[in-house]
């Protein structure tokens, strides 16, 4: 029995529907599953349908991009009140943010002679939370590359010219709105972002959790997590990060995480949620 809590959707910058992740959780096993697409909740009505279509538990989530002392970290919300009306006007925001940053980079694609119209990135994307792949797969499409990595690697990686730096809320902002929509934050995938050092300043601010297993984490570096997770009472928690075909296979089904884990997190959550109430 197992769960794998770091998924995207078409939503956000997966290739896969809801219905379709939903399907392939099934394949692989999947017990529970939770959707975390960029900066929106979207997708997750849908995603509760298809999960339980599959006789998969649906946890619903979000993946946050944000900074402290300038390291961006991701952090990810597990179990949010999707129809929190606070989270709800904060993530219109940061998909505002997100659509004007695509304009941005179009432009200084423009000014680079690559003659990419916004409208291109848009049809590609038909979500409200688009980004880097968005534009990397337009600029494949109209042949201006021809691979997604040449697209990263001559334009779109930090430092090349279409690169557009992203406004990211403060980290602590992030972990209170993931507390105030009823959810646990969780750092995803600390091994991508040399964040070590930021980890106590996290959990002074009521992280809950450490995603110590993650597929581009190697064994050595998710002990290393789960190290760091027991020293600071840090819940655990994994996913996989897929986002769909990736290398003619997804990443859905590289991590497995053990049902007792997932558990506990519910329990935590649980009990965030009684202890909220009680102050209310
Ligand atoms: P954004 O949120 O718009 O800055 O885009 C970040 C997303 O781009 C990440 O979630 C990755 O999936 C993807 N990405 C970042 N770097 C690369 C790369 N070098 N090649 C392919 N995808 C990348
Ligand atoms: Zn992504
Ligand atoms: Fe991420
Ligand atoms: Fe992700």
């Amino acid at each position: 029995m197992f769960a794998d809590l770091h998924l995207h959707t078409n939503f956000s910058d997966g290739t896969y529907t809801p219905e379709e992740l939903a399907g392939h959780g099934r394949r692989v096993g999947l017990k529970a599953m939770a959707l975390t697409d960029h900066d929106t909740v979207e997708g997750c009505a849908r995603m509760a349908v298809a999960c339980e279509v599959n006789g998969i538990e649906f946890c619903p989530g979000t993946e946050l991009t944000a900074e402290v002392d300038g390291i961006e970290v991701h952090i990810l919300g597990l179990f949010i009140d999707i129809e929190n009306p606070e989270m709800q006007v904060e993530m219109a925001k940061f998909q505002d943010v997100r659509q004007k940053r695509i304009y941005e980079m179009v432009a200084r694609l423009n000014e680079k002679k690559i003659p990419l119209k916004p409208e291109a990135v848009f049809k590609i994307a038909n979500c409200r939370s688009p980004g880097r792949p968005h534009v990397a797969r337009a600029l494949v499409a109209e042949k201006y590359c021809t691979s997604l990595d040449e697209a990263f690697e001559r334009f779109l990686k930090k430092g090349k010219a279409a690169w557009v730096p992203k406004f990211k809320i403060s980290a602590f902002d992030a972990i209170r709105l993931i507390h105030v929509a009823g959810g646990l934050a969780v750092l995803a995938h600390p091994a991508l972002n040399r964040s070590d050092e930021v980890i106590p300043d996290l959990v002074r601010a009521g992280m809950d959790g450490l995603e110590c297993f993650h597929s581009k984490h190697t064994q050595h570096v998710s002990e290393h997590y789960l190290q760091i997770a027991d020293k600071h009472g840090l819940l655990v928690s994994g996913g996989s990060d897929c986002h769909g075909m990736s290398k003619n296979k997804p990443l859905i089904g590289s991590i497995k995480l053990p049902i007792h884990t997932y558990n506990k997190l519910k329990e935590a959550r649980d009990e965030l949620r009684a202890r909220r109430a009680a102050v209310v």
